[in-house]
């Protein structure tokens, strides 16, 4: 067997590959049972699918792309870098998800002539979508009532259907689930083949570092798949005997929106009445992976740092201005690199690498009175 699905909290195995979750609730996760091994790389396929053989769930004839992956890695300053996944297609990291999961499901949910439903406020909801497109297959993306911008038009420019639900997040993610005739629920935070298309960022930075990683990765983390999968990727290079050194996973944080941060440094974490952090993308307050973070997050001996408000403006604007145009969310996590350097707990010679995961043309923000830097 080559991998396997399985539950980690009751141990069961899941059969079916459209299966978001166990019939025990919890979140699923999938366990390779190979090597990663150099030569399987298809060196000469510049995309994700350069590690066709490493996702063996999906069937080489089946795969739904539109040239995700295999982003640039940009040398920013002396010793820091940074890999550019807001040039994926639909200008976020999560159409590696997307890519993968859809290309394993596409088939099985067109002989069940079924369509798929996700829940997101933005993002993820526009990947999806545009990956269902792709595919020829019909999406339900339920969102929040209060969304609306360029990702909201986004997904409906793709074709999904979208359904407004009021309330709060989780009533979003309830109504999405809920069980009609045909529809399947591949939400992007549940479904474990979306969280392991994000290993392929750990391979990425692997063959472009020429298999010796930098000391430290900085990340943004909100529902937690980029820093699962992430995370996950490292390990499976690491016992596959090709990386000796694991890197130091900085897992980055608005105050707003903190809960992992809390909780990895035993604080108490009390949720805002109303997000208002220009960083609209990190609005998981109550993560439903967030166990499985901390425990990932602790076995990797990994750190998290929280962000101010202005210190994300800043740092947007500092990026901005030195033409990398990201989305908020993204500079969240150059906020946390130059905090580290200022309260000196890291140094200029340690070397790093920042994902910038959103293309900033997907923020609301306007270039106001607050730009002064
Ligand atoms: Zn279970």
């Amino acid at each position: 067997m080559e991998y396997e699905i399985k539950c980690p909290k009751c141990g069961r195995s899941s059969a079916r590959i459209l299966d978001s979750k166990c019939s025990c609730g919890s979140p699923l996760e999938t366990h390779l049972h190979f090597n990663f091994e150099k030569k399987n790389i298809l060196k000469r396929k510049y995309s994700l699918w350069r590690y066709v053989s490493f996702f063996p769930y999906v069937n080489k004839k089946e795969i739904v792309s539109l040239g995700e992956g295999w982003t640039p890695l940009i040398k920013f300053s002396d010793n820091l870098y940074f890999k550019l996944d807001n040039l994926n297609p639909t200008g976020s990291f999560k159409d590696r998800g997307s890519t993968v999961l859809i290309s394993a499901v596409h088939k099985p949910l067109k002989r069940a002539g079924g369509y798929i439903s996700e829940d997101s406020s933005g993002n993820a909801g526009a990947s999806i979508a545009a990956y269902a497109a792709r595919a020829g297959l019909k999406a339900e993306i339920y969102v929040p009532e209060s969304v609306s911008g360029p990702k909201l038009s986004q997904i409906k420019f793709y074709g999904a259907e979208v359904v407004k639900v009021s309330g709060s997040r989780c009533r979003v993610a309830e109504e999405a689930q809920k069980s009609e005739k045909r529809k399947f629920y591949v939400g992007h935070i549940l479904h474990p083949l979306f969280r392991d298309g994000i290993r392929s960022v750990a391979y990425e930075l692997a063959e472009e570092f020429g298999w010796r990683l930098p000391d430290l990765i900085y990340l943004p983390v909100s529902a937690g798949t980029l820093l699962l999968g992430v995370i996950k990727g490292f390990r499976h290079l690491e016992k596959s005997g090709l990386i000796d050194i694991f890197p130091e996973i900085i897992a980055c944080q608005t105050r707003q929106v903190s809960p992992l941060y809390h909780r990895f440094k035993g604080l108490s974490y009390t949720q805002p009445k109303r997000i208002t952090s220009i960083a609209d993308a990190l609005v998981s307050v109550d993560p439903p992976l967030l166990d499985l973070m901390i425990k990932n997050l602790k076995e990797a001996d990994g750190n998290t740092v929280i962000v101010e408000e202005e210190e994300i403006f800043n740092a947007f604007t500092k990026l901005a201005r030195k033409g990398f145009f990201i989305e908020p969310s993204s500079a969240v996590a150059y906020a946390a690199y130059e905090k580290q350097l200022e309260t000196k707990e890291i140094s200029k010679n340690d070397k790093a690498v920042i994902v910038l995961t959103g293309n900033g043309l997907k923020s609301k923000l306007r270039p106001t009175l607050r730009i002064n830097a």
